[in-house]
């Protein structure tokens, strides 16, 4: 019998507890296990870092709902998507990454992996001509999108890329950490692994840090998971047990950020301090057709370029009252944000960089009324 999303995100993973029953998966707050002789450790724990049932519960929970064979939960985004270019690149391989990728993906590439030898280009990735002309045949090993992308929210066609770069034998990575698998689900659209920040969407509550892989492909899942251990980057029990709470109401928290954000977009729309609104559910977005083919709905991030150029941009970040000011995203609380002072610092004078102009919303779920007076007094 297969089961519809919420009921995956509530009892994925999470059978109650075989000792007492408990309804809620404990937190195994242990380093290590009492096994009942040598080599014969119970249900294969022996230490923490190798396996946890608390973190099992969150990656059984994350593979459900990703529809993915293997996921694995790491300390953060970062570390996932380390572990990732570890494990599936070496010295001379190549990578695309998105032209507008979250600023510390842009770094982990341009100034970490680069310096082991794995160079990359940055392409549009909602140009799907461009994509494959930044692919250098034989050479790339990954082709890495975000969609929608953080923080443009341009959206890439993730089955026309997949093939793309199936064409030449290169993994299709999908950073699913603005959308969630809630509203998209990037393996049955031909993508090879799905990265998140657990941080967002996922988690929820703004509480605790976290990452993920996901792959439909168990032969990767395990050369994954052996890197997991081998390299360490694992989250704790009590940061998994944080996600694996949040996760449960992914589903309605998502459509209350989407009704939200979609009223935001249109109050923004409407506004004459507003130059342009970024939002791919809006009709004149150049990636509405795409979101709509390949998203349930268009997500709770929104941004917008301010009339009055940076100082503008920054004033209004400086005036909102109920939208804290604050990077992140995908909490319950409404955040606004200047990505090229904060978010995206890092990316300045990169082909990454963002307009100065730029105002980033992750649209929350408070009262929607009170979102929209913040924002008009803020931008009067
Ligand atoms: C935050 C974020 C990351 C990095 O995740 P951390 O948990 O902060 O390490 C990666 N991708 C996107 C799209 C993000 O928003």
């Amino acid at each position: 019998m297969t089961y519809g999303f919420e009921t995956l995100a509530i009892h994925a993973g999470q059978k109650p507890e075989p000792r007492t029953g408990a309804v809620v998966p404990p937190i195994f707050q242990t380093s290590t296990y009492a096994q009942d002789g040598v080599g014969a450790p119970r249900e294969g724990y022996e230490y923490s870092r190798s396996g946890n049932p608390t973190r099992d519960a969150l990656q059984q929970c994350l593979a459900a709902l990703e529809g993915g064979h293997t996921a694995l939960a790491f300390a953060s985004g970062l570390a996932a998507e380390d572990t990732l270019l570890r494990t599936v690149c070496q010295p001379g391989d190549h990578v695309v990454i998105p032209d507008d990728a979250y600023g510390g993906t842009y770094r982990l590439f341009a100034r970490v992996a680069q310096r082991w030898g794995v160079s990359w280009t940055a392409a549009k990735v909602s140009d799907v001509d461009a994509v494959r002309a930044a692919i250098e045949p034989g050479r790339t090993k990954l082709v890495w999108l975000e969609t929608p992308t953080n923080p443009l929210l341009g959206i890439a066609d993730i089955a026309a890329l997949a093939a793309v770069a199936h064409d030449a034998q290169a993994r299709l990575v999908v950073d699913n950490t603005f959308a969630s698998p809630y509203l998209q689900q990037p393996l049955a659209l031909g993508a090879d692994i799905v990265v998140h920040s657990t941080t967002k969407y996922v988690g929820g509550h703004s509480d605790v840090v976290g990452g993920a892989l996901v792959t439909a492909d168990a032969e990767l899942g395990a050369e994954l998971a052996y890197h997991q251990n081998a390299m360490g980057a694992i989250n704790g029990p009590f940061d998994a047990w944080l996600t694996l709470r949040g996760v449960k109401t992914l589903g309605v928290r998502m459509d209350r950020h989407c009704d939200n954000a979609e009223r935001v977009a249109e109050f923004l729309t409407r506004h004459k301090a507003v130059a342009q609104v970024l939002y791919p559910g809006l009709p004149d977005h150049p990636g509405h057709e795409t979101a709509a083919k390949q998203m349930r709905r268009f997500g709770g991030m929104v941004s917008f370029r301010a009339t009055g150029g940076e100082a503008h941009a920054v004033e209004i970040c400086n005036r909102t009252k109920v939208f804290v000011l604050a990077e992140s995203l995908g909490g319950v609380e409404s955040l606004i944000e200047h990505p090229g002072r904060m978010t995206h610092a890092s990316a300045a004078g990169s082909p990454l960089e963002v307009p100065a102009d730029l105002v980033r919303l992750s649209v929350g779920i408070e009262t929607v009324d009170d979102l929209l007076a913040d924002l008009a007094q803020a931008l009067a």
